[in-house]
């Protein structure tokens, strides 16, 4: 059996090389070559672990089921409806849009999830 804190650091590497934000079953099936003694259950509690310990951050405004980013800092979604891959769009893009939100309705803005929706660079060269 393998040791509880190596599992969870094997699954931290797994998230990291992979910065398609996956899925847990997409992380489970690449980690399941390589080790497959770890099971799903196991994958999804760590996932969800990590992410209550701030160390990767759960995405769960995207389209299906939720999705597992390593990248903790301030940025938001771009999803391709064509091939469902989920891109990182840096904060600045959309400037104190919290600051904004709080000045037009007057409330205390404590999370902010936006998602774009399009065709990937990847997808538009296809055509
Ligand atoms: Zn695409
Ligand atoms: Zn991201």
């Amino acid at each position: 059996m393998m040791k509880y804190s190596k599992q969870r650091e094997i699954i931290l590497n797994t998230l990291q090389k992979n910065v398609i934000h996956p899925t847990a079953d997409q992380v489970y099936a690449l980690l399941h070559k390589e080790y497959p003694t770890i099971s799903l259950a196991t994958v999804y509690r760590n996932l969800n672990q990590l992410a209550e310990m701030n160390v990767i951050r759960k995405i769960t405004e995207l389209n299906g089921s939720c999705r597992f980013d390593h990248n903790t800092h301030k940025h938001y979604h771009f999803i391709c409806s064509k091939c469902n891959k989920v891109y990182d769009v840096p904060h600045e893009c959309i400037p104190d849009l919290t600051t904004k939100v709080e000045a037009e309705i007057g409330v205390k803005v404590e999370t902010c999830d936006v998602s774009f929706r399009g065709v990937c660079f990847d997808c538009i060269n296809k055509n």
